[in-house]
């Protein structure tokens, strides 16, 4: 534990939260790096297990799901398997491109989360539902930490 903090620590004074996002994003173009991304196992779950372990923060919130910022995550992996309902996916996976977007879209707008708060209600009764981005998905933002 006390290993995985120290790392935890190391990592966040790596991170330059100074640079503007559209530097961010220019940087990412010029070097060949990989993200993760939610998908729609997430809507309507939010169980948030993984904005706890992210060394970078850059889990941003919306009504009822989570995206992952790709310009801001270095691709640890460490969320993946906290994720109780495996909605987090290295974009390395074919057919993400949908969710890359969608992910790249909503963290520029949505509030950063950090901490862990409480799932959505029914999340359980809801976590294996399928088409529940053309059922539920909501632009809107959620409220961030
Ligand atoms: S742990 Fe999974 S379901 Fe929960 S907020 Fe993160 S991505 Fe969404
Ligand atoms: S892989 Fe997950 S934990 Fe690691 S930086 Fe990206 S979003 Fe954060």
């Amino acid at each position: 534990m006390a290993l995985a903090l120290q790392g935890r620590h190391k990592m966040r004074n790596w991170k330059d939260r100074s640079a503007s996002p559209a530097r961010r994003s220019e940087s990412r173009k010029t070097r060949w790096i990989m993200t993760y991304i939610v998908n729609d196992k997430c809507i309507m779950c939010k169980y948030t297990d993984c904005v706890e372990v992210c060394p970078v923060d850059c889990f941003y919130e919306g009504e009822n799901m989570l995206v992952i910022h790709p310009d801001e995550c270095i691709d640890c992996g460490v969320c993946e398997p906290e994720c109780p309902v495996d909605a987090i996916k290295p974009d390395t996976e074919p057919g993400l491109e949908k969710w890359l977007e969608l992910n790249r879209k909503f963290a520029e707008t949505w509030p950063n989360i950090t901490q862990k708060k409480a799932a959505m209600d029914d999340a359980d009764a809801r976590k294996d539902e399928s088409g529940k981005f053309e059922k539920y998905f909501s632009s809107e933002p959620g409220s961030g930490d």
